[in-house]
């Protein structure tokens, strides 16, 4: 059973994001401890940066800090507008306790302690913010650059006259020009962020009046950015435009009617609502620039680039047993609880794997929480994604149980996220090879929005083996016979995965 995960106020999840920018550091697969260190921040600093295209202004501060540190923030509207960021793992040491901002984004910062090894910034802002308007991530030390471990708030200044369609909230109804407008041409650039080197796609679409957008974003059959553009056709245009390859694949230009549109941007994986933002921006006569749609892109968290070749023999896999600690997970009928068989299971996997010359972690090697007890389901569980990213191992494979109220409800099922060519093929892979293995129903390979599949950079797959809630396979799944034969159905999934992916001639 797998505990749904719910982002409050935050932009982005930080501590995946954490461990993806260590990725893109030195290769480093040993594994970091930060309880083990005495972690304390150094210095703050800000600066403005101007988007040369909206104009729109972006407040950077930067606290260095001496380790590995998470950090995560919290609107508070009580009182004045604040931005709260907490992070987690370093002292103030010796940073000023207060320092001034520029006054027009936000006026200033104050550095609270919380205890000898937690601290918040306290930033007064100068107006409220959306959701999508701020963003706080951890960046890691770079030992080539010079630069120590990171702690980044960005502010947006919000454009007043901007739409806040990336959400899809619709604007207030605003008289659309009675002559049609239309669109008269596309183009793209990519931005790169000189502190975190992360790569923006910006379409801009010019139309010749105003318009209305909304977007969203779909993962069936393909990954697509959907823009509904209201009040424009298009015109001119040609039916489509190749972009990045890297970012986004292509946009196509599709008519709706006469005076509607909507932009098909095809996706090489899924994006998160705060990885993409859609706009319109005025026609500027000072400037000679007509009415504009505005498309922003982020590089979502990028699978590392994966070049498989076959068998196991070398390869870092990451086995997560479901639950543990004070997080039983599903209970059977004869309270078999769901950590109890997860981890025999995934034991049994290592011991295979190891003797095929595999390179095996755990989140958990014993019956405990991998965060840590009374941790929030989302601590948890990106503790266990930050096992794998932070080591860049070549697949991650968590193993559940399953359960549903009716108890003769029964089957294996695998379950993966689309955001590489090679997650469905390894659920595919694990799925075939899992149900022959342990002769349970086939409920197939499945799409689904789970934590661990979604926030682990490479090709990942969580199994419910059975279901614990029906008492004949509760008595399976307590079976060490089973449990090897199904360990052993796990291993050769793996090695049919590598070998299919190597064919498919390594990439991303
Ligand atoms: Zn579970």
């Amino acid at each position: 059973m797998i505990p749904q995960i719910v982002w409050a106020g935050l932009p982005t999840p930080l501590p995946d994001e954490q461990a993806a920018v260590q990725l893109s550091g030195q290769d480093n697969r040993s594994l970091q401890s930060a309880s083990a260190l005495e972690v304390e921040m150094t210095q703050a600093n800000f600066a403005i940066h101007k988007d040369a295209a909206t104009g729109n202004q972006k407040l950077r501060l930067v606290v260095d800090v001496t380790g590995p540190v998470q950090a995560s923030a919290v609107m508070n509207n009580a009182l004045d507008q604040q931005l709260v960021v907490q992070v987690k793992g370093a002292s103030l040491g010796k940073v000023e306790r207060t320092l001034d901002l520029d006054g027009r984004i936000a006026k200033e910062v104050n550095f609270d302690r919380i205890d000898d090894s937690n601290s918040q910034l306290v930033i007064l802002l100068a107006d409220k913010l959306a959701n999508l308007d701020y963003r706080v991530f951890t960046l890691p030390s770079d030992a080539d650059a010079k630069r120590p471990y990171r702690v980044v708030v960005d502010i947006n200044k919000p454009l007043v006259a901007e739409s806040t369609a990336a959400k899809g909230i619709a604007r207030p109804a605003q008289p659309v020009a009675s002559s049609k407008a239309e669109m008269t041409k596309a183009s793209f650039a990519i931005h790169t962020d000189a502190v975190t080197g992360e790569q923006k796609l910006r379409l801009v679409v010019d139309v010749t009046g105003q318009v209305q957008t909304s977007a969203n974003v779909v993962s069936s059959p393909d990954p697509q950015l959907l823009v509904n553009v209201k009040g424009a056709s298009v015109g001119r245009l040609k039916q489509s435009l190749a972009l990045d390859g890297n970012i986004a694949d292509t946009v196509k230009f599709l008519r709706i009617d006469d005076t509607n549109s909507q932009l098909v941007i095809n996706l090489p994986g899924m994006l998160e609502d705060g990885d993409y933002r859609v706009f319109t921006l005025p026609n500027d006569s000072k400037a000679n620039r007509p009415n504009r749609v505005v498309v922003d892109i982020n590089k979502p968290l990028a699978p590392v680039e994966f070049n498989y070749k076959p068998g196991l023999k070398g390869k870092v896999i990451v086995l997560d047993p479901g639950h543990g600690g004070s997080d039983p997970g599903a209970i059977g009928l004869n309270n078999t609880p769901e950590k109890a068989v997860t981890l025999p299971v995934a034991l049994k996997v290592k011991a295979l794997l190891e003797k095929a010359g595999a390179k095996v972690l755990m989140t958990r090697q014993d019956d405990r929480d991998v965060f840590g007890a009374g941790a929030s389901a989302v601590e948890e569980l990106s503790a266990r994604t930050k096992v794998a990213n932070s080591v860049k191992a070549d697949l991650f494979v968590s193993i559940h149980a399953n359960a549903f109220a009716n108890r003769t409800v029964g089957g294996t099922s695998t379950h993966y996220y689309l955001k590489s060519r090679y997650d469905r093929m390894l659920a595919e892979c694990l799925q075939s090879s899992v149900v022959a293995a342990g002769g349970l129903t086939d409920r197939g390979a499945q799409a689904a929005n789970f934590y661990v599949v979604k926030r682990t950079l490479m090709p990942a797959a969580l199994i419910e083996m059975a279901f614990i809630s029906n008492p004949d396979e509760e008595k399976l799944l307590n079976s060490p016979q089973f449990q090897q034969q199904f360990a052993q159905g796990i291993v050769s999934g793996m090695d049919n995965f590598f070998l299919q992916a190597a064919q498919k001639g390594g990439g991303k």
